[in-house]
């Protein structure tokens, strides 16, 4: 891997780009946009694997892009997921069904909500409403017998490296982080932020309905122990400024609950904490088409939802009215 290059740019939707010898990002050109959600394909010898499938919508960028890494599709052997969130994994029962020895890598918590993904999808379908199918796509069961749980700590040999599961909560309670030790590189799902290319502002995602502050703050000392010197976002891509790109996770998260919690005591109803946290988002970020795309993968009305649960739940303010 280029040493000094702090981000490495992604093509178009279902191109897949080099990283190094046996990995690839995979564009999946969610909504038609570049970096909002990427893939990566891992592979050496016989084994085929990723990190990430995106959600169903999405499915033939992702298949693609394994294509054009010059990969069949049909030989995928590993899917590692860092949550069950649909941007994250929502293609996996698809995947699994079209190739039966595909087996399926998630935390344990998350595992049932793989095997029968129902709960999963009327939560999501509160959140989105009749948005779910242009954003999503089918959401299908994975069978139980391709499920393989993996908890903190845990490894797995796969495509030609070890690679570990850092459980990491405070986006997702399940959610974790995988850490290949040998190339220094961390692959980080959501609790490692959404960054957009050739931007420097971090913004951790708050959706409901697990949101966790302070579980999220041990997670980030968890991945600055672990020396990577490279970190892999779903959501914006590689990114080599390691130290600064963690260490501002907990304070633009601070300042993100210090935003809502004021706005909320002041009377804010839902839409007007959401254009209070958009046009946070825009003060860190002048290109126009970094904010769309940063909106596009932690838009401001779920971090708005997800931080106003939080503060309920903690007595920190009222319940709103509507
Ligand atoms: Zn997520």
């Amino acid at each position: 891997m280029a040493g000094d290059q702090i981000w490495q740019p992604v093509a178009t939707a279902g191109t897949a780009t080099a990283v190094d010898d046996g990995t690839w990002m995979i564009d999946l050109g969610f909504q038609e946009r570049s970096n909002v959600v990427l893939a990566y394909l891992l592979a050496a010898g016989d084994q085929l694997a990723l990190i990430e499938s995106g959600p169903t919508a999405t499915l033939p960028n992702l298949l693609a892009g394994i294509t054009a890494a010059g990969f069949d599709p049909a030989r995928l052997t590993h899917l590692l997921v860092s949550h069950i969130h649909l941007d994250h994994s929502g293609a996996a029962g698809v995947l699994a069904r079209d190739n039966p020895t595909l087996t399926v890598f998630v935390h344990p918590i998350g595992a049932p909500h793989l095997i029968d993904p129902s709960r999963l999808v009327a939560s999501a379908t509160r959140l989105y409403a009749d948005r779910m199918d242009a954003l999503w796509g089918e959401v299908l069961p994975v069978p139980m017998a391709q499920i393989a749980p993996l908890a903190d700590g845990e490894t797995i040999a796969v495509a030609g490296r070890v690679l570990s599961a850092i459980h990491t909560p405070g986006h997702a309670s399940h959610h974790v982080a995988y850490w290949d030790p040998e190339r220094a590189a961390l692959f980080t799902g959501d609790v490692g932020g959404v960054r957009m290319p050739g931007t420097s502002y971090a913004c951790p995602p708050a959706p409901p309905p697990e949101l966790d502050p302070a579980a999220w703050a041990i997670s980030v000392d968890r991945m600055r122990a672990l020396g990577a010197r490279h970190l892999f976002l779903t959501h914006g891509g590689r990114f080599s400024d390691v130290a600064a790109h963690l260490g501002q996770l907990m304070p633009n998260l601070a300042a993100l609950r210090a935003l809502a919690k004021t706005a909320l005591l002041a009377g804010a109803d839902h839409e007007r904490l959401t254009s209070l946290i958009h046009d946070g988002m825009a003060s860190h970020v002048s290109d126009p088409e970094a904010l769309v795309d940063l909106e596009w993968a932690t838009p401001s009305y779920l971090a708005a939802s997800g931080l106003t649960r939080f503060l309920v739940k903690g007595g920190e303010v009222p319940t709103p009215a509507s």
